[in-house]
């Protein structure tokens, strides 16, 4: 068992530092605890192989300064809402007993990233049920039921509810996404001869950049990332906004 603040669950490794790795650099930066589970390997990605990206998402994790990330080993292309992957889930949830976790949104491009969205759902109410038993390390693990469900934008985008103020930490989340070299194109450096995908093309880089100027636009700083939450969310009292 190990608390830990805020916890961010991914489909493959790189997902958590394209969506939120602002948000979570600077949760860091304000001396928060933050852990990182990638359901999958990324092994059916186009480009890189499993090896690679799991030294990828280690250097991504030293550079936004994480307390601990982990890989449930799903299968990757395939994620089913099977027990045993629920239960994965469970378990991370009542190791770390996060008090937020931020997970993929509902409707995404890739099924992978809605599976993962769904598997959190189920996880997370579950996770608060005495009676459902896990196990970790072969101690019985405690019912644990975090306070909020935040889900990250990927491709499609959505609405947010709130944005977060990522100025300070835009550039430590790009260093962090350029760690998974595989899979996005790093400027300066000669195109590899894997197949183009859709987040290798020079574009996509840009495309995170703008996002999070436009979202930042929204709340009048320079860069943003948006969050929407699964559970409504509400404040103790309007003198939150009188800081
Ligand atoms: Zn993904």
């Amino acid at each position: 068992m190990i608390d830990i603040d805020v916890l961010a669950i991914g489909a493959h490794p790189d997902d958590v530092e394209m969506s939120a790795g602002g948000t979570i650099a600077k949760l860091v930066r304000e001396g928060k605890r933050v852990a990182v589970v990638d359901c999958t390997r990324g092994e059916m990605g186009t480009r890189g192989t499993a090896t690679q990206r799991d030294g990828e998402a280690q250097r991504a994790s030293e550079i936004l300064g994480i307390h601990a990330r982990e890989n449930l080993n799903m299968q990757d292309g395939n994620i089913e809402q099977s027990e045993e992957n629920i239960r994965k889930v469970i378990s991370v949830l009542r190791k770390y007993r996060p008090a937020i976790v931020i997970m993929p949104p509902e409707h995404e491009r890739h099924p992978d990233h809605e599976a993962v969205h769904r598997l959190c759902r189920t996880a997370y109410f579950q996770s608060g049920l005495t009676k459902v038993e896990t196990h970790d390390s072969g101690t019985e693990q405690k019912p644990h039921r975090p306070k909020h469900m935040f889900c990250y934008m990927q491709s499609y985008h959505f609405e947010p509810q709130f944005f977060v103020d990522i100025t300070e930490t835009q550039e430590v989340k790009i260093q962090s996404v350029l760690a998974f070299s595989t899979q996005v194109h790093v400027p300066g450096t000669t195109s590899s001869n894997e197949p183009e995908t859709f987040i290798s093309r020079p574009g996509f880089m840009e495309l995170l950049e703008v996002r999070a100027r436009y979202f930042g636009e929204q709340i009048g700083v320079r860069y943003a990332e948006g969050f929407t939450a699964v559970k409504p969310i509400g404040v103790h009292s309007m003198s939150v906004w009188l800081e």
